[in-house]
């Protein structure tokens, strides 16, 4: 039975409240890192200096034989201005917040930092706990795994949470197999053939066909395992001039290699169509950025069990996949484990300027951390 005491809880979300307050954009949390080592101070834990800058990873060793299981939490925000007026700690940085919830993760993995720590005798194996910067857009996640993260603490399993608005509070929702999508981006230009709006009949207009284009990806490039959506697209300066080029991005989620490699034949393939159609050449630029996150079966179900009869988390089963990529896919490419939602009741989206997380929820995210390590760690 995880009881999470009172002043382990008070600590974890007064460290929640102070991160909501100062949020920091991907790559950037020198102050988040410091508030985080800050609060780790008088725990016991061994904490190692950064390896790319804002990350702070720290180790609770037993002593006793068993497995190491590594806890990860994301500490970046997002720039989006909070728009919150039934909380007393929001963001006190315009165009900054953490509407994504990792104040709520880095809080409820302290929370299970110090629970873990102070109820080592109950543990054996060994505990990394990571906080990890820029999930958002810069997928710092890979870098931090490519310094050597993993091998060098002799890691075999990994888990971490995202916090998901819409489920009921508590709800811990997953899957075995993949759980989130990998994802690309990727920018096309088309080039076709300027001239005077008055005579389109001697221009190619590049514009007629980026939006043939763009209506062919949304028609054909969506289906079970594919999800494909332009997000940007741009050409033109003047009301009467026909431009040379066009252009425009957008993201594709698939859910396995396969889907991902059809996904891109097809798009080459719908592209070279337009050009025949329309006269027109394209150049196209991909960048695959998220592998899918994928839970190993055996984990998954080792954790489900754990959870049963753990305070205010019930299982909810996924499904399947959610369209969301996350940094977490990097980790989970190398060693085994998982990654779960825990629901947060309020439905306004993720992302948005009123997202809001309520305290509740960093200890529902410290005590599945805690009943992972303790499954994980034997
Ligand atoms: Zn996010
Ligand atoms: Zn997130």
């Amino acid at each position: 039975m995880i009881r999470l005491d009172e002043d382990i809880m008070r600590a974890a979300v007064d460290l929640r409240h102070e991160l909501h307050r100062h949020p920091e954009l991907a790559g950037r949390e020198d102050l988040t890192c410091k508030i985080i080592r800050d609060a780790l101070d008088n725990l016991g834990l061994l904490v190692f200096p950064p390896r790319i800058g804002t990350d702070t990873v720290a180790v609770l060793d037993t002593g006793r034989p068993g497995a190491t299981t590594l806890l990860r939490a994301d500490i970046d925000g997002l720039a989006v201005t909070e728009d919150n007026r039934r909380i007393c700690f929001a963001s006190e940085h315009p165009g900054r917040m953490h509407a994504c919830g990792h104040d709520v993760h880095s809080s409820a993995l302290f929370g299970a930092a110090a629970w873990l720590a102070r109820n080592s005798e109950s543990l054996s194996g060994r505990v990394v706990f990571v906080w990890q910067p820029g999930e958002e857009n810069l997928h710092l996640g890979k870098n931090l795994v490519e310094t050597g993260l993993l091998e060098y603490f002799g890691v075999e399993h990994v888990a971490a949470f995202h916090c998901l608005p819409g489920l009921p509070l508590g709800a811990v929702y997953a899957r075995s197999g993949t759980q989130m999508a990998g994802s690309a981006h990727f920018k096309v230009v088309i080039h076709g053939r300027g001239g005077h709006g008055s005579r389109p009949d001697l221009a190619t207009s590049p514009i007629e066909a980026a939006a043939d284009a763009v209506l062919r990806i949304g028609r054909h490039l969506n289906d079970g395992t594919t999800v494909c959506s332009i997000g940007r697209l741009a050409s033109g300066e003047m009301d009467n001039v026909i431009p040379d080029d066009a252009e425009f991005s957008g993201t594709l989620r698939t859910l396995d290699a396969k889907s991902h490699d059809r996904a891109l034949v097809s798009l080459g393939n719908m592209l070279d169509e337009v050009d025949a159609v329309r006269g027109t050449s394209h150049e196209i630029v991909i960048s695959s950025d998220y592998p899918p996150a994928v839970n190993d079966l055996e984990c998954f179900s080792r954790l489900r069990q754990a959870i049963q009869g753990v305070a205010g988390l019930e299982f909810m089963e996924m499904d399947s996949p959610r369209m969301t990529a996350e940094d977490f896919a990097f980790y989970l490419e190398r060693r085994s484990g998982v990654i779960m939602f825990i629901g947060s009741g309020d439905g306004t989206p993720l992302h948005n300027p009123k997202m809001f997380v309520p305290d509740e929820v960093v200890g529902f995210g410290a005590r599945y951390l805690i009943a992972a390590a303790l499954e994980f760690c034997r």
